[in-house]
């Protein structure tokens, strides 16, 4: 079991030493990111946003470092939460029962444009405006909580500013037919009750139609359902706007499903 803060970071940070040293660009995703930036979700995973053809090699540059003691696992754990997208890749610590998971870039922060891996093996933000997670412009929390920014480690761990986080949720919401929406939803009402608050969140920051689309939606009406017809237009608009962007990409989202 890990018993403490220190322990945690270390154990990130170590992950993220090691992906670093394989010029593996990562970015700290899911629960730990909301934790980060101030929120409270209990985490039992570590998540990272890897490009696509380097989750193999993320995977093996974990496998054997005797002090994380992961193993790899094939198996989908998580059958019959269909609303929680799962990684493409994940990894087991028996002995303090974490799970390291490994998100594709092209299911998750497609819209922020390709990773550079020269920046990541110089310790450098992979994408321009990632911060690291001891950065301090992060919220700092009362020792002894697992959230707020890092303090005992200054591993290139990156993550989202807020309004990257805010703009990833909603782009995630509207792809894939919606699929895992009320994941997503669930992770903007952290960013709307936690974070949109003492200026923490610049608006101004967003693209059009995703701050259209929280101020109009997800703030001010604070549900997902029955929204008016302004808002169902925002969420086409948004749709055609996403899928636009994985047509350039050359991602088939049908295929993703
Ligand atoms: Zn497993």
């Amino acid at each position: 079991m890990i018993k403490s803060n220190d322990e945690f970071e270390a154990l990130v940070g170590r992950i993220a030493n090691l992906l670093t040293a394989r010029g593996i660009p990562a970015v700290l995703w899911e629960g730990l990111l909301l934790n980060v930036h101030g929120s409270f979700v209990s985490v039992s995973s570590v998540n990272f946003v890897i490009p696509d053809s380097l989750i193999p090699d993320a995977t093996e540059a974990l496998a054997y470092d005797p002090v994380l003691d992961l193993r790899q696992c094939e198996e989908d754990d998580a059958a019959g939460h269909k609303d929680h997208p799962r990684p493409t890749a994940h990894m087991h610590c028996d002995t303090n029962g974490l799970e390291v998971g490994f998100f594709p870039q092209s299911t998750t922060l497609w819209f922020l444009g390709a990773m550079d891996r020269d920046q990541a093996r110089r310790c450098l933000p992979p994408i321009e405006g990632l911060i690291k997670a001891s950065d301090s412009s992060l919220p700092s929390v009362e020792p002894g909580q697992l959230r707020g920014r890092f303090l005992t480690t200054e591993a290139p761990i990156w993550v989202l500013p807020v309004h990257s986080l805010l703009e990833a949720c909603v782009r995630c919401m509207m792809r894939d037919g919606r699929r895992h929406f009320w994941h997503y939803y669930f992770m903007l009402q952290h960013i709307r009750f936690d974070m949109d608050k003492d200026g923490y969140l610049d608006l101004g920051k967003l693209s059009n139609a995703c701050r259209s689309f929280y101020v109009l939606g997800a703030k001010a009406t604070g549900a997902g359902e029955n929204m008016p017809e302004i808002l169902e237009n925002l969420e086409k608009e948004l749709e055609e706007e996403i899928e636009g962007e994985l047509v350039g990409l050359g991602i088939d989202q049908l295929s993703l499903s």
